[in-house]
């Protein structure tokens, strides 16, 4: 059978269940769904995007590698070929997320001590990075200063105040790691250590170390911090260039240093350490040296981008709001050789919203406008729907009526599957939906009607509790709309033995199902997308 015999069997089909099944449940009418739009969503179309999303030669998509860039570039591509708009600023389809942290580089950071009198010691004396001094802050310093020492440095006032009779305004203040037990209790953050010195005024602190052995510091070179994106930040648009860290650094010093300059006021560290771990008092002494410090931070960024398009709606008011289908596009990173395709996570969602947003902008203009987001990033934390909601929403989140986010929306259980990961997978029939019904009720009526009325899948309704052990509601992108009050539906076929490794490829996608999922998400679309009134919100209440 050709492909053309084949659609015209199909749409004879939907308009038989479409018109039979209104019937027999006695529904109320909603927006009429095209038939030629259903039959527009097809396994081929699905197969193309998914094919290319998924292909061992992208190398997978992990957010910051060239996949992500690719992948974005073939949404972007195929979006403007369906004759949608950029969303983004000046029309651009791609919104640029710039994420930053702050390194010391540490070749260029030293601690010197520049003048005075130390027995047994030509100046300068430099110390090393990493050696004799650390601090895992990575702000920019550059002080040229005397040194204070305060000894257990708290500021207690009324009771116990080790600034009371000297001044480190300006200087670099030297202080125990350590306060004594009589008064931990009692102090708060600010009355003593770092921060207390530095309300009084230092220009930086040197932490003496807590005992007899050398502290041990973990290698502090950049290049083993560049892979950690858990110390990445996204930055705000307007802030991409500003210069990062503000923080006030506390500087480790090792027992080497500690030796050298207590030495300049005649306190061995074993005296030193008596005192200080016997909780005895310290004397608070200017030291007779001064010490230039500079600590280099650079700031280090990666980027990425969510894809944004909008197709505009037919009805001179109505284009105003906006119907958005989203899924992510990013992955979780390849190891080495091993490539991680994720073609059901979620190059089966971001194929479905590809194809679904082809069929919006080839038929009959929606009244509503359509909103495609595909984000980037999800995987590392949500971190591309943040972006948009929080950081710079570029439509008013007021006027997205509501996120049909598809999130792994490929695979079945089989029969013959024994592993007991794959039990919690839905069948060749079923569907997981979460939180149709937390924020309309209106929303949940439509999608069910839809479903049977259309495309007579089994809405599993499993994890649409928030409460329930596998919080799939908090765990892709639409919670993020949903938390600013955005009716959501997330739409997903179940974890499996090959969530999250590099068996999640392409061969194992059921087209037939993933066809059907896509129908329900269009036609669900079409029709909040064509509602008279816009849906309605009567239960979200956080
Ligand atoms: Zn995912």
């Amino acid at each position: 059978m050709g492909l053309f015999a084949l659609q015209v069997v199909l749409v004879f089909f939907l308009v038989f269940q479409l018109s039979v099944s209104n019937i027999i449940a006695g529904n109320r009418a909603l927006p009429t769904v095209p038939v030629n739009g259903l039959a527009a969503i097809t396994q081929r179309e699905l197969k193309m995007h998914l094919s290319f999303l998924a292909s061992p030669e992208l190398g997978g998509r992990y957010t910051f590698s060239d996949g992500d860039h690719i992948a974005a570039r073939y949404l972007a591509s195929q979006l403007e070929a369906f004759g949608y708009r950029g969303g983004a600023t000046n029309g651009s389809f791609f919104q640029n997320i710039e994420f930053f942290a702050n390194f010391i580089d540490t070749k260029n950071s030293q601690l010197k001590i520049t003048s005075g009198n130390v027995k047994g010691l030509s100046l300068p004396a430099n110390f090393i990075f990493g050696k004799d001094f650390f601090t895992a802050t990575a702000s920019s310093v550059d002080v040229e200063a005397p040194v204070v020492f305060v000894g257990y440095g708290i500021s207690l006032p009324g009771e116990q105040d080790d600034y009371a009779k000297i001044n480190v305004q300006d200087k670099i203040v030297l202080v125990s790691s350590t306060i004594p037990k009589s008064v931990s209790r009692r102090v708060n953050y600010g009355q003593y250590g770092a921060s207390a010195a530095y309300a009084h005024g230092a220009k930086a602190v040197l932490i003496l170390p807590e005992g007899q052995i050398n502290p041990t510091w973990s290698k502090p070179h950049l290049d083993n911090y560049l892979d950690n994106d858990g110390l990445f930040q996204m930055a705000k648009p307007q802030e991409n260039k500003a210069q990062a860290n503000n923080e006030k650094p506390e500087i480790e010093i090792s027992l080497a240093l500690a030796e050298t300059l207590l030495k300049a006021i005649n306190l061995s560290t074993e005296d030193f350490f008596n005192l200080d771990q016997t909780n005895k008092p310290h004397t608070q002494a200017e030291l007779p040296l001064s010490i230039n410090l500079k600590l280099v931070s650079e700031r280090v960024t990666k980027k990425t981008q969510n894809v944004v398009a909008i197709y505009d709606g037919s009805d001179p008011k109505l284009k105003q709001e906006y119907v958005l289908l989203s899924a992510h596009y990013d992955h979780i990173k390849s190891e080495g050789k091993e490539i991680f395709c994720g073609a059901d996570d979620d190059a089966s969602g971001t194929s479905a919203i590809l194809t679904i947003a082809h069929v919006f902008s080839s038929g009959t203009v929606p009244k509503r406008s359509i909103l495609v987001v595909f984000h980037t990033g999800e995987e590392i934390g949500l971190y591309g729907s943040r972006y948009f909601t929080d950081i710079e929403p570029l439509v008013a989140l007021e006027s997205v009526v509501v996120n049909l986010n598809a999130d792994m929306i490929g695979r079945s259980r089989s029969d013959k599957s024994s592993s007991p990961l794959n039990q919690e997978l839905t069948d060749k029939g079923s569907v997981y939906l979460i939180g149709s019904d937390k924020h309309s009720s209106e929303l949940h009526k439509l999608s069910e009607q839809t479903n049977r009325e259309i495309t007579d899948l089994r809405l599993n309704y499993t994890y649409n509790a928030e409460e329930h052990p596998s919080r799939l509601f908090y765990r892709s992108d639409h919670y993020n709309y949903a938390r600013h009050g955005i009716p959501i539906i997330f739409y997903f076929t179940g974890l499996h033995a090959d969530y999250h490794r590099s068996t999640d490829t392409i061969e194992k996608i059921d087209f037939d199902k993933l066809t059907r999922i896509s129908r329900l998400i269009y036609a669900t679309a079409w029709r909040v997308s064509n509602l008279e009134k816009r849906l309605v919100v009567d239960r979200w209440k956080k």
